[in-house]
């Protein structure tokens, strides 16, 4: 069994705890920062073994060297960013496989947020863990990557059995839902999702994961129709409020 876990750290980011129970293994995905995640950790009597990171900013992996020090974890990052991460011991990229006890983590290569970003998936238990590049009715900014590729990852994410389970980095659902509300004001699935999760935030609640089918019913960059209908919505969000 895999128990996950959100360690809310900074503003709005979440850095996700694995737990396998039977290998005994904990890997913290993007650890922006040491303390709260090894104190999360502490709780539970998990030792974390390995840290996984999707892209090299700092929110990302600010914690991964004193993560290191502290419990000797081995880092695996993207190839493609191996001389941004300098506390990478592995580095991976599509195609690759990682493993967490028995449970295995398939690489995949989604660019455009940055160039060499990858997702973590665990098709064995449907998580996905996706980074900066899909949220919960929204996706990430394209800082080094193009629209073009950006909306290739929506396609392929979106292609994902619609059970799994998306463990995005960011609590941006509210702020992706206000913009999505004006891309399609006339969705009732959006309507209904932005009502709950404007009612989960009020009562402190984390909104993640989320789940392919309803990103696929409510995500205005997934349900684009054409890589320019998804470029000018990128483009809208960018200078949304
Ligand atoms: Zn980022
Ligand atoms: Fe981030």
């Amino acid at each position: 069994m895999l128990e996950i876990i959100p360690v809310p750290v900074f503003q709005d980011n979440y850095v996700w705890l694995a737990h396998d129970h039977s290998s005994g293994e904990t890997v913290a995905v993007d650890p922006g920062i040491a303390d709260p995640v090894l104190a999360a950790a502490d709780v539970r009597g998990w030792r974390i073994s390995q840290i996984w990171n999707t892209h090299w900013h700092d929110d990302h992996v600010g914690g991964n060297a004193e993560i290191k020090a502290a419990t000797g974890a081995i880092v695996t990052a993207p190839r493609r960013e191996a001389d941004r991460i300098a506390t990478g011991d592995v580095f991976v990229d599509e195609g690759d496989v990682v493993t967490l006890g028995e449970h295995v983590a398939e690489v995949l290569a989604v660019p455009g947020h940055t160039l060499g970003h990858v997702a973590y998936h665990l098709s064995g238990v449907g998580a996905l863990f996706s980074g900066d590049t899909l949220f919960a009715m929204g996706c990430g900014r394209l800082f080094e990557g193009t629209a073009e590729q950006m909306w290739a990852n929506m396609r392929r994410l979106g292609a994902l059995p619609p059970d799994t389970l998306v463990y995005a980095a960011h609590e941006y659902t509210l702020g992706n839902a206000d913009f999505a509300l004006t891309v399609e004001p006339d969705n009732g699935a959006l309507a209904r999702r932005a009502d709950s999760v404007a009612a989960m935030r009020r009562s402190g609640m984390i909104t993640l994961p989320s789940t392919i089918e309803r990103e696929r019913a409510t995500n205005p960059f997934l349900r684009a129709g054409s890589v320019e209908e998804f470029a000018r919505r990128r483009a809208a969000k960018d200078d949304f409020r």
